[in-house]
């Protein structure tokens, strides 16, 4: 029996009755299998006796008689509700206390004279020995456990010596039958535990050796299927469209198992610009990079894969290239490839407006080439909102430009075929399955995606969430670009940057000036945008025009002052973040940040892409506290060392731990039974390597040994798809 098949409700075990179901609900436990997929979330070494003379050393886990009981706190003992039950005990080495906080029934169990058990953590305090943490159990009855004991998460009404109790008994019934779920090739090869005793010793282990090689095992188990499921969905998606080009099977790109996918398709020629991606590039200023025309080859041999086999590949591709690299053209080439074979194109934004701008750089680029071009938004009101939506329903839009609004429930697509999500890493790990459902054209499988970041996604994710993907690197920026230069400047010298910048104002350039916070209330040493963009345009630049640009400003002023500034009326932005992702001014030629100190790394380097954009120098200042810590001095020198927003990113996850990636808290992902894909980043690139094997070798998993695999994915899948 396979553990998620075991279908026996909890009440199938001695004690648990129907009165207690709903408090096993509330730790999400249903069921038998439940309870023995409910893991400790630590253990107690209770074989070791610790006196209580020895508390300073290490938990007590002792024998004790009670000695006297008194209230303590206000109202006495003729109120017990406002005061606490302070419990004397004592073993052979010692006298303690045990201060009963919010457990007033404990004073009829206590009973002066009484034996107990008594586990817990004692401090010095108040003259006394004592724990306000500490559980006890009567001598007189058989004791909840012996050796080590695990310690769950518990809801009101349960309590751990429950379950242990049930535990153990579900584990006495059940565990025995159980099958494994690994290939037992791996299991031999890592020496892992069987599924039976792994179970048992993630409970109940006999030793701390066992207890890890039970961790490690369920923790292998849970990132093979992971990446199983991950494998699975590369090799359908690929496998539908079918052709030569797959011919030597998946193995070159995301099924390598190794590093980030690479690109499935870096061994064809670049197709030819279909015929509105050509004279899109006729009408350009300037010459695609050599780093964009190789992603529009990969982009359009993708998307002609599912004509040429008439099946439904998608494209699911990550296109990564820094700051500045001209992202935002490759995803309207992409868009025109999907119009030329008849079919829509969504492209949404993280922000307004950065949606805004694009759809302004859409309707430039693409109105003349007779394309239709729709702005969606929350924010558009409702009479023209319900034409766009009916214009895009009857298909007579052809690219629709807006935020996360463009995959509301009331939007219709006719005929999807492709959606572009820009910097990715804003909406962290969204779920796939928002966009995939919006995909109802007859090509036979979900739109083709493409995602768009100037930060490499952090290792974990490469594995994960995105592990099917292939990718797009843009290593080269747009010639004739000189490097932005990038000066430190200690708060109390900010005169000279604002010297510096009016010289730049005065010869005809534009700045941006950008403050961690809109308001920074009672933070008075804190100089936010509201309070500076004042002080800017009446002291330090009066004969310059200055606005304020920042998320709480509605929707219509917002655009009004970006499009003021970019048509040069505005000299001088002030602005929070918002300016960080996309917006595009070149004749803005200076940044100064302050407080530069309050911003990661990554968000520098993208408000620093800002400038840089035109033909003249431009200039970045970091303006930092006159206090900040030379830690603090060196994060931000990184700034002035590197210009390269991969290895700015990296320097970036490495200061601050692996633990602060964008939007995985929400997915659900990294909350597995225990595995954690960031600690067991090793476990994870193994499990990946052979799960990916697995799948290149025996498609079908026929193998003896895979059958069970197959079973698995077919029976009790771990995960669900709309997960992934
Ligand atoms: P990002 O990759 O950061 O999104 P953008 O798409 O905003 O970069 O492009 C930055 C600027 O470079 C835009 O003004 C765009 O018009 C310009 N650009 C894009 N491609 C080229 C090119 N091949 N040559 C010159 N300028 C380009
Ligand atoms: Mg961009």
């Amino acid at each position: 029996m396979l553990l998620r098949s075991i279908a026996a409700p909890l009440t199938a075990i001695k004690g648990i009755g129907p009165a207690q179901v709903p408090k096993f609900a509330r730790l999400g436990i249903t069921g038998v299998a439940g309870l023995l997929a409910h893991y400790p979330r630590d253990w107690e070494d209770r074989s070791v006796r610790v006196p209580l003379s020895e508390f300073h050393r290490a938990q007590v886990c002792t024998e004790v008689t009670v000695l006297s009981r008194d209230w303590i706190g206000f109202g006495g003992k003729f109120s017990k509700k406002k005061s606490t039950l302070k419990v004397y005990v004592e073993d052979e080495s010692a006298r303690a206390a045990l201060v009963c906080f919010n457990r007033p029934w404990l004073e009829k169990q206590l009973a002066p004279g009484e034996r107990f058990r008594l586990w817990g953590r004692f401090q010095y305090k108040f003259g006394d020995i004592q724990s306000t943490a500490f559980e006890i159990e009567p001598a007189s009855e058989e004791p909840s456990g012996t050796g080590i004991l695990p310690i769950y998460p518990l809801s009101a009404g349960l309590s751990q010596a429950m379950l242990r109790r049930f535990a153990s008994r579900a584990i006495e019934e059940y565990a025995p039958g159980l099958e494994d779920e690994l290939p037992p090739e791996i299991r031999a090869r890592d020496g892992l535990l069987s599924k039976a005793a792994a179970i048992k010793a993630i409970h109940f282990p006999a030793s701390p050796e066992e207890l890890e090689c039970a961790k490690k095992t369920l923790a292998y188990e849970e990132l093979f299927y992971l990446e199983i499921m991950v494998g699975r969905r590369a090799l359908e998606r690929r496998g539908r469209g079918g052709g030569a080009r797959h011919g030597g099977a998946i193995s070159g790109g995301a099924m390598s198992g190794g590093a980030i996918p690479g690109s499935a398709s870096t061994s064809i020629a670049p197709l030819a610009f279909s015929p509105l991606q050509q004279r899109l590039a006729e009408r350009l200023p300037f010459r695609l990079t050599p780093g964009q025309r190789e992603a529009i080859g990969e982009i359009n041999a993708d998307m002609a894969l599912k004509s040429a086999a008439g099946g439904g590949f998608s494209m699911s591709r990550l296109l990564q290239g820094d700051v500045g690299s001209g992202k935002t053209l490759v995803s309207f080439l992409a868009a025109l490839r999907a119009v030329d074979d008849g079919a829509q194109a969504a492209l949404m934004a993280p922000t307004e407006l950065l949606a805004r701008q694009h759809a302004e750089s859409a309707a430039r680029l693409l109105e003349p080439l007779g394309l239709k071009i729709a702005f969606l938004t929350g924010n558009i009101k409702s009479s023209g909102r319900k034409e766009l939506l009916r214009n895009l329903a009857k298909g007579e839009i052809d690219i629709a430009v807006g935020t996360h609004a463009l995959f509301s429930r009331d939007v219709e697509y006719k005929n999807l075929r492709l959606v572009v999500v820009d910097e990715q890493h804003r909406f962290g790990v969204m779920q796939r399955s928002l966009i995939v459902g919006k995909g109802s054209d007859g090509h036979g499988g979900p739109p083709h995606l493409l995602m768009m970041s100037a930060t490499p996604i952090p290792r974990t994710l490469a594995l994960t969430v995105f592990g099917d993907m292939d990718v797009s690197v843009i290593r080269d920026l747009p010639p004739g670009r000189k490097p932005v230069k990038t000066h430190l400047a200690k708060e109390s010298s900010e005169e000279r940057v604002y010297d510096f910048a009016r010289r730049l104002l005065e010869a005809g350039s534009q700045a941006y000036f950008v403050y961690p916070l809109i308001e920074s209330g009672d933070e008075r040493n804190l100089k936010d945008a509201a309070s500076m963009a004042e002080r800017l345009a009446k002291k330090v630049f009066p004969g310059f025009a200055v606005a304020l640009a920042h998320s709480r400003l509605d929707e219509e002023e917002k655009r009004r002052t970006m499009e003021r500034f970019r048509s040069g009326e505005i000299k001088v932005l002030v602005a929070t973040s918002v300016v960080e992702v996309g917006v595009d001014v070149p004749n803005a030629a200076c940044m100064v940040i302050e407080h530069a100190e309050r911003f990661g790394l990554s968000a520098l380097h993208q408000l620093r892409g800002r400038v840089g954009r035109g033909k003249e120098q431009a200039y970045c200042f970091l303006v930092y506290s006159d206090e900040l810590t030379d830690d603090g001095k060196a994060r931000l020198k990184v700034m002035l060392e590197s210009a390269d927003g991969f290895a700015i990113a990296e320097e970036d996850l490495r200061l601050r731990g692996p633990g602060q990636i964008a939007g995985t808290e929400q997915s659900g992902y990294f909350s597995l039974g225990i595995a954690d894909p960031i600690r067991d980043i090793k476990a994870l690139e193994k499990a990946r390597a052979d799960a990916f094997f697995i799948l290149e070798n025996d498609p079908g998993l026929v193998l003896e040994g895979h059958r069970i695999i197959a079973r698995v994915l077919e029976e009790a899948p771990p995960f669900s798809a709309a997960m992934l």
